[in-house]
């Protein structure tokens, strides 16, 4: 039996308070919705905007080695201080997943180093999603494509570094496509933008969605490594004298 993954599910939670409609698929919120959807030998913990530190308390970070992040009208409110931890902990290896509307938040923004900016319209139209990297973990029993009957269109150009492997692309009914799957190394952590989930859908009951997010977790969680040696820590293995 695998390890222990030990997962964070952070949502700035405010859309389920203040949209009847957005309360009612997801009463207990859309982190709980995920939370009780992923399958895996995952021990997950939630975090929300409003509590002390937004929930992600060194020590809580400490002990995440994957973080999912849902975040849309409150991006600006998230501590500076706390995306700075954050990042910090992404480059010390804990794997980081950036949910739908997460394209913006001041974490995956400065993991980026772009504006991260896309194209939208909300008109509740047919996304398709097909894999472009059949073989990658993440991917691992999706079928050649699925769909989304209602998602609200995220369209190209994304403007974020080239990925280094784009696990799904989207198509949508539009007319648009986009690099809905997207997988980056920074540092010794992990990251992984899935594009689905906008509030006013029952996008985190697919199984499809939840599928490719649990094979994320498992993606993204860190790896036993040697520590990174830099400077003059690795003498020179061969006699050399200076010319
Ligand atoms: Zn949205």
């Amino acid at each position: 039996m695998s390890e222990v993954i030990r997962v964070t599910i952070w949502n700035e939670y405010r859309h389920e308070q203040s949209k009847p409609h957005v309360r009612e698929l997801y009463p207990k919120g859309m982190h709980q919705a995920i939370a009780e959807g992923l399958t895996g030998n995952f021990d997950i913990r939630t975090a929300t905007l409003e509590e002390q530190e937004h929930g992600l308390s060194e020590e809580v970070l400490a002990n995440t080695d994957v973080l999912i992040w849902w975040g849309h009208t409150a991006h600006k409110e998230v501590s500076d201080e706390i995306v700075d931890r954050v990042a910090a902990r992404v480059l010390q290896g804990m794997g980081f997943i950036a949910l739908h509307s997460s394209h913006y938040s001041k974490v995956f923004k400065k993991l980026m180093g772009t504006s991260c900016s896309l194209l939208f319209r909300d008109v509740g139209e047919k996304e398709r999603l097909w894999v472009t990297a059949p073989g990658h973990p993440i991917a691992e029993g999706v079928a050649p494509f699925f769909e989304l009957e209602r998602e609200e269109m995220y369209g190209e150009f994304f403007d974020i570094p080239s990925p280094d492997e784009v696990v799904f692309t989207s198509w949508f009914e539009g007319g648009n496509v986009f690099r809905s799957g997207c997988c980056f190394n920074r540092g010794q952590g992990k990251i992984f933008y899935f594009r689905p989930g906008h509030e006013l859908y029952p996008t985190y009951r697919d199984a499809n969605v939840l599928l490719v997010i649990s094979n994320a977790v498992r993606w993204a969680a860190p790896v036993k490594r040697e520590p990174l040696r830099f400077g003059k820590s690795i003498p020179a293995l061969e006699p050399v004298r200076e010319k």
